[in-house]
């Protein structure tokens, strides 16, 4: 493993933990060693309590919540989580992982307790046609190490530098999701560390009860240590299409169309919001993979669709440029300052039914301001039926958008806290519609929400906090569960 150096400099003056103190529930450290009280278990990593170790783990990708946990586990290996998911528990600590902190609403902190770091745990072993990936992997690095062997995961989500780990806690939807249900639905098998520190494997047949509660569980009965997903053959080169529209109907249509009829390998969609001299833009983004010289036949794939003439985008590239194609307006973000501003994201799921009224209402009076500069309005559907895990809520129809705001407080936009308020009303009218949101906004939402939320799966799911999570450790951030009065 390496270690950053920056804290390397920090473990020198004294920040190593050895103990937790219960009378003042504080990490002891070897510079304030006490008698007694260097009990931790030997880990192959080890615990820091450092400011700059502690403050990234008071932040998230939102910039909206913070809350400073007492300390940080740099596991070594899977063993030093359950050492320490089992000492947490002796001593009453609260837990948490963390994959790349990518959540927007503070879902990943615990106030006082212990995040575990999954990035030094990135391993990825491809197995015949599945990969064994340890949780704390990037998307990208999967992506990498399996196209080596010509095969890929089915499903990626946008922005590649998220952790297998973070992303199956939620669940994982993608363009390709019309084809193969959400990145949760690809998972073979799992390894998972429960809150009462068992190491234990689990899959539809092994403990589905476990497999059923962990997928876009979000964090609450256990962390994920390793997943083993399925892949398939990967293609050599994309043809990238963007069609525009005249309206939210009329691009609706269309996504429904070849979403149904499977045309496309993969199909989003974007709203562009008004400039000076135009008003707001309809993009249906798909691509068709191929291998080899011959391109797909545009005529074929385009047959049928009403799309504006003469505003077609058709480009090539290769398989891996395509995921990856967010690299370039992240680092361009990354240099503008911009990717680090607050996020108030609102993502949710809407019934296809009421989709076009409620997005046509939803961005009627949506101005800049309200999304920010770099602000990302994202439309596209898929069938429901091809997302199999209970805990990934979705609209009782056949077919379901995704529907999301990815506002960002840029410089002369609204405040993040009244974006916040503004996704609390709007997810309340989203609700009413039937929509369900995709945990991973910033949109307050209160225990008794959830429970909603999960309506007839909550029993199951409470059932297995119950059994995984005993003394109700896990991921505090998510709110789901609320403490015992
Ligand atoms: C730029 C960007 C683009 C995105 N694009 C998409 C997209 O296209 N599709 C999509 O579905 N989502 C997308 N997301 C949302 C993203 O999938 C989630 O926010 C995801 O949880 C972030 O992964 P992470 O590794 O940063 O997790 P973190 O933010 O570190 O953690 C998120 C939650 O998962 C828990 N967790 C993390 N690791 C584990 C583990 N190993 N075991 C159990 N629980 C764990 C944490 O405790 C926390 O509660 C995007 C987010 C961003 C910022």
């Amino acid at each position: 493993m390496t270690w950053r150096p920056w804290r390397q400099a920090f473990l020198a003056a004294g920040t190593a933990v050895v103990g937790f103190d219960p009378s003042t529930r504080t990490w002891v450290t070897d510079a304030a060693r006490s008698q007694g009280m260097d009990d931790l278990p030997p880990l192959k990593g080890r615990v820091v309590t450092d400011p700059a170790s502690r403050g990234e783990a008071a932040d998230d990708f939102g910039h909206l919540v913070h809350r400073t946990p007492g300390a940080v586990l740099e596991p070594g290996d899977v063993s030093d989580i359950m050492l320490m998911m089992k000492y947490c528990r002796t001593h009453g600590v609260q837990v948490a992982a963390r994959g790349q902190g990518h959540a927007t609403f503070g879902q990943g902190q615990v106030a006082g307790g212990l995040i575990v770091d999954m990035s030094p745990l990135n391993a990825v072993e491809v197995r015949g046609d599945t990969a064994v990936v340890e949780a704390g992997a990037l998307w990208s690095g999967l992506a990498q190490a399996t196209l080596a062997r010509g095969l890929t995961p089915p499903v990626f989500t946008d922005y590649l530098e998220l952790s297998v780990g973070g992303t199956l806690a939620v669940g994982g939807i993608g363009g390709q999701t019309h084809h193969h249900g959400a990145q949760v639905d690809g998972v073979v098998e799992l390894e998972v560390v429960t809150g009462d520190a068992a190491l234990r494997r689990c899959s539809a047949r092994l403990r589905p009860d476990l497999f059923r509660a962990v997928l876009a569980g979000r964090g609450q009965c256990g962390i994920i240590a390793k997943a083993t997903v399925r892949l398939l053959p990967a293609p050599a080169k994309v043809r990238h299409y963007l069609l525009s529209y005249p309206s939210v109907a009329a691009l609706t249509a269309d996504q429904r169309r070849v979403v149904d009829d499977g045309r496309f390998a993969y199909v989003e969609g974007e709203l562009g919001l008004p400039t000076d001299s135009a008003g707001w833009t309809h993009q249906l983004e798909a691509v068709a993979f191929f291998d080899g010289p011959t391109p797909p036949d545009d005529a074929t794939l385009l047959g049928g669709l009403s799309d504006e003439p003469g505003k077609r985008q058709i480009n090539d590239m290769s398989y891996f440029e395509f995921l990856n194609r967010l690299a370039t307006g992240v680092a361009y973000l990354k240099s503008t300052g911009e990717w680090y501003r607050p996020h108030p994201w609102w993502n949710m799921f809407l019934p296809a039914s009421r989709t076009d009224a409620f997005v046509e209402a939803a961005i009627k009076d949506l101005t800049e301001t309200e999304v920010g500069a770099s602000g990302v309005v994202l439309l596209y559907p898929f069938p429901r039926a091809r997302l199999q895990l209970p805990l990934l809520r979705l609209p009782d129809e056949e077919t379901v958008f995704l529907f999301t705001l990815l506002r960002t407080a840029s410089a002369g936009a609204e405040s993040p806290q009244a974006m916040v308020e503004a996704n609390r009303s709007l997810y309340l009218r989203a609700r009413a519609v039937g929509g369900y949101q995709y945990p991973v906004g910033s949109i307050p939402t209160t225990p008794e929400e959830w429970r909603t939320h999960y309506g007839p799966a909550w029993a199951a799911f409470k059932t297995a906090r119950e059994r995984f999570d005993p003394d109700a450790i896990l991921t505090p951030g998510q709110g789901i569960f609320p403490p015992d009065p």
